[in-house]
């Protein structure tokens, strides 16, 4: 028998089939996992890219995702999570968006290969401890922002693909929004032409007279808040605004950038389902523990209220590990969440704990994409993360 372990895992010769058709659980942790990923993770960008694009355009990954589906016996699920949508390609000071061209070429990939299934579903299964009978893709969008409704709506109203919407409620309906979005309007508004920030930046005078200056100083400004208590961030947020104040310049995207209540009461339906974002996307950890409760509860509250039906689902902002913690997740638990999601990254198995799930963020393009989805689904044993 030729062994293609060398080669990681090509899914064609006889080593490969017989994996996959015989005892593919036992030996994937030893071999295939082991050599795929390792082969993957040395190979230089531009050469996954590559490979990545042939095994896609040669139908050669979709031969192999139907093989893995047919003989495997067991499955796993992702929750792959979105944030922001754009309509062309985004501008140097919009954080990160991904094309909506883009998303309907993945959730096409997904609907052809996956089984799609909803937070509902989901919380469902790893309940009654059922297994996944086919590799299950569950979409999940965060925060809230308007074009949410605007541009990934009628996708996947169109695809029929099923959504949850984790909503930061005090955002809601207001010209509020995330302060990297704050952050990010001062420095590119602003017709400042150096700025000095003691308090976070020392005496240095920083050049801020070019986009592609103000972008580098947007990227510092971010690595040193980001750890920061939420006040903190939010009174850097007011201080920031008050140096960059110009009265010549536009100090407010004219767009509102967060979703308002008519288009959540709208969305809201079998299709698209909402879950609590905390009210002021706070790090919890870095807060008083009642404080915390109240954000997670209050943020619950205010979406039965409008909504006019029970909340099951919670999505941690930032959702790292060091952003939770057991007392939170016993809280949750307590208030009659389902499922709570994390950023931290790999698939659900029936084991997972429903109460720190991991997601996935979904890379395009869609060659990649599909790649990533299929290693996460088939070869991810990170399927229990302990907190
Ligand atoms: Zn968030």
């Amino acid at each position: 028998m030729n062994n293609c372990s060398d080669l990681g895992f090509c899914g064609f010769c006889q080593f490969c089939l017989e994996l996959v058709s015989h005892s593919f659980d036992d030996i994937r942790q030893k071999c295939v996992q082991l050599s795929l990923n390792m082969f993957i993770n040395k190979l230089k960008p531009p050469i996954k890219h590559m490979l990545c694009f042939v095994l896609y355009y040669s139908g050669a990954l979709s031969l192999l995702l139907k093989l893995l589906t047919k003989f495997r016996k067991s499955h796993l699920a992702v929750i792959l999570f979105y944030h922001r949508f754009s309509k062309s390609t985004p501008n140097p000071f919009q954080l990160p968006h991904l094309d909506i061209n883009d998303f309907e070429k993945q959730l096409l990939h997904i609907k052809q290969h996956y089984q799609v299934i909803t937070m509902n579903d989901l919380a469902y299964i790893l309940n009654e401890r059922q297994s996944f009978a086919r590799p299950c893709v569950a979409l999940t969008i965060d925060d809230g922002y308007a074009n949410n409704y605007e541009l990934a709506y009628p996708i996947l109203k169109k695809l029929e693909v099923p959504a949850t919407i984790y909503l930061t409620t005090g955002f809601v309906g207001t010209s509020r929004a995330l302060w990297v979005d704050d952050l990010m309007d001062i420095l590119s508004n602003t017709k400042k032409q150096s700025l000095r920030f003691a308090k976070l930046l020392g005496e240095e005078v920083i050049d801020i007279s070019t986009p592609f200056k103000k972008r580098k100083t947007v990227s510092r400004f971010f690595r040193h808040m980001f750890h920061l208590p939420h006040e903190t961030k939010l009174q850097t947020i007011i201080d920031l605004r008050e140096i960059l104040w110009d009265a010549n310049a536009h100090h407010c995207d004219p767009q509102r950038k967060m979703l308002n209540w008519l288009e959540v009461i709208e969305m809201n339906s079998d299709l698209i389902c909402f879950g609590a974002h905390t009210v002021t996307h706070p790090t919890l950890r870095r807060m008083d523990l009642l404080k915390a409760q109240l954000e997670i509860k209050d943020s619950k509250r205010a979406l039965e209220s409008k909504l006019g039906n029970e909340v099951f689902h919670f999505a941690i902002p930032n959702g790292k590990i060091d952003d939770f913690s057991n007392d939170l997740k016993q809280y949750c638990k307590e208030i009659g969440l389902k499922t709570v999601v994390s950023t931290e990254p790999g698939a659900v198995s029936a084991q997972s704990d429903p109460h720190f799930l991991p997601r996935i963020l979904p890379p395009p393009p869609i060659h990649m994409f599909a790649f990533d989805l299929a290693k996460n689904v088939f070869f991810n044993s990170k399927n229990n993360i302990a907190i």
